[in-house]
């Protein structure tokens, strides 16, 4: 499985290791990423985010941090 906490990312438009960095919103927390399912018994299941940022060109990446949270009892 794939580390989402890698503190080596690499920008995917430049190729610069990307730097952690708080998205700053001005709404609540940091963004939460969500997955529902149609039907009265299916619980909605979230992750938190981490926000990674290239100091080289500014592309900004977004990553689920704990990605098996993402994933239905029944998948
Ligand atoms: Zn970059």
């Amino acid at each position: 499985m794939e580390n989402t906490n890698n503190e080596n990312l690499k920008c995917l438009r430049c190729g610069e290791e990307m730097v952690t960095a708080e998205l700053l919103m001005y709404l609540a927390s940091q963004p939460v990423v969500q997955r529902t399912r149609k039907g009265v018994l299916s619980a909605p299941v979230q992750s938190a985010t981490q926000c990674y940022v290239c100091r080289n060109c500014g592309y900004i990446e977004l990553r689920a941090k704990e990605p098996h949270k993402l994933k239905f009892r029944t998948e």
